[in-house]
């Protein structure tokens, strides 16, 4: 059951939105065939080293992947490539008697005896069958109320917002190769941020995320009245900028409320903050690092990559003061590390809130949920996931489990 709609249509209506900024809430950047991968750099790495790596990598090869995936060490697909390789994808379901219907939200899930035994669609429509994975990423906000109220229980869960900092890619290649990058690919980084203690006080610990080089900042938003940005590329990563988030922790304390979905409404606030501060219509707030280390607004922005375009603002108006306290700290030290990354070129875009979910659903070893058995919670919006292949190691062992359980192999 997919809420959103084919690849070929997200496509469309992805580009109404970033165009136009006209969101449809069911298909969109974070909805729809391919989840919320389907629009972004296609990073392929992970730091799990359980579970079957080399099986995920070798089915993306099956379906169009560069075979190179399977040798480099910080490998990606790109945008494009994912969005082809997600039809072959459903073909090869479909060819083995998978039924994959789209525009099927579902909204509840039916209950007989203490037990999840099916699910109701948007439409009315009953499905009896079970067990049932539950895997709509970390956007899907109603959803988890939807499992709470049906029994599943679930706890706080730290997380990192943020803004995402931009660059043009060769202040990135200067700092990183020297002045000739010749054949070498797009210059990237991973940078973390421990500021000691001042006076009894330290800065929180940040990090950037996700850095995409030659690469896009886009609208990732799935409300309305809510802006959240993200990163993405093409295979090529040839774009003009280079971009990352750098987030900052963010701890269960700092949630309004000991509830599961107190993280959500976190998140909601600052979303909510952005959207008026980028004036409507799903512009973003930005800041140039220069400014935003002075302590003062931006005045102009006029260049940057933001699928919606950007509004000149003061972050410190939508993030809440630790956050901005831990990002000047990161973005100082980073700058020491990249020589440029807090300079005059480089501008914040925000918020990044979505960099995983807030919350995770409890399961026991075959992933059920024990409070309600019959529901199996995984991926990103179960909270056992933070990317595209750790999202696909975990449904690859749901799946296995049910094949132990209904279909072992002799
Ligand atoms: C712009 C962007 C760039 C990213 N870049 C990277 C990257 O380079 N590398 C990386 O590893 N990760 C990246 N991520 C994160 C990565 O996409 C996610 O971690 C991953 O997709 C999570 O997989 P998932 O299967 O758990 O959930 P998702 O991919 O979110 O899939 C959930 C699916 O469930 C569907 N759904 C939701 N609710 C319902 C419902 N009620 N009924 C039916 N269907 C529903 C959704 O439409 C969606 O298709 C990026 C994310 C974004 C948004």
């Amino acid at each position: 059951m997919e809420q959103g709609g084919p690849v070929e249509e997200r496509h469309h209506a992805v580009r109404r939105f970033w165009r136009h900024g006209e969101l449809d809430p069911d298909t969109n950047v974070v909805f729809g065939e391919g989840g919320a991968g389907a629009f972004s750099d296609g990073k392929i790495y992970t730091r799990r080293r359980d579970g079957e790596l080399g099986y995920i990598f070798r089915r993306l090869v099956e379906m169009g992947a560069d075979p190179e995936i399977l040798e480099e060490g910080w490998a990606h697909l790109g945008t494009d490539r994912i969005r082809a390789i997600l039809p072959r994808m459903r073909a090869r379901l479909t060819e083995l008697g998978v039924q994959v219907r789209f525009h099927a939200a579902v909204v509840a899930f039916l209950v007989e005896g203490g037990r999840c035994v099916g699910v109701r669609l948007a439409d009315g429509e009953e499905l009896r069958g079970g067990p049932v994975i539950v895997a709509t990423g970390h956007s899907a906000r109603d959803i988890w109320q939807a499992m709470l109220d049906a029994g599943a229980t679930a706890e706080q869960r730290p997380i990192h917002i943020g803004a995402r900092v931009e660059h043009p890619q060769r202040l990135i290649d200067a700092a990183r190769y020297g002045a000739a990058r010749g054949d070498l690919p797009p210059a990237s980084y991973r940078l973390t941020s421990r500021p000691p203690a001042r006076r009894g006080v330290s800065p929180r610990a940040a990090h950037t995320f996700c850095m995409c080089p030659g690469g896009t900042v886009v609208a990732a938003s799935n409300h309305p009245g809510r802006v959240v940005v993200n990163g993405m590329s093409y295979s090529k990563r040839q774009a003009f900028w280079a971009n990352s988030a750098v987030i900052v922790e963010v701890h269960p304390s700092d949630y309004p409320g000991s509830d599961p979905l107190a993280g959500v409404r976190f998140q909601d606030e600052i979303e909510r903050l952005a959207f008026n501060a980028g004036g409507g219509a799903f512009k973003a707030p930005a800041h140039r690092v220069s400014d935003l280390l002075a302590g003062q607004p931006s005045g102009d922005i006029d260049r940057t990559s933001y699928t919606n375009g950007v509004v000149a603002a003061d972050l410190r108006e939508v993030l809440p003061e630790p956050l901005i306290i831990g990002m000047q700290a990161a973005l100082r030290h980073f700058d020491q590390q990249v020589p440029g990354f807090a300079g005059p070129d480089a501008v914040l875009i925000a918020p990044e809130t979505r960099t995983t979910a807030p919350l995770r659903f409890h399961r026991d070893d075959a992933r059920e949920s024990p409070s309600l058995p019959g529901l199996m919670p995984v991926g990103e919006g179960a909270g056992y996931a933070g990317g595209i292949v750790s999202a696909a190691l975990d449904g690859f062992r749901a799946a296995q489990t049910l094949v132990e359980r209904y279909a072992p192999r002799r």
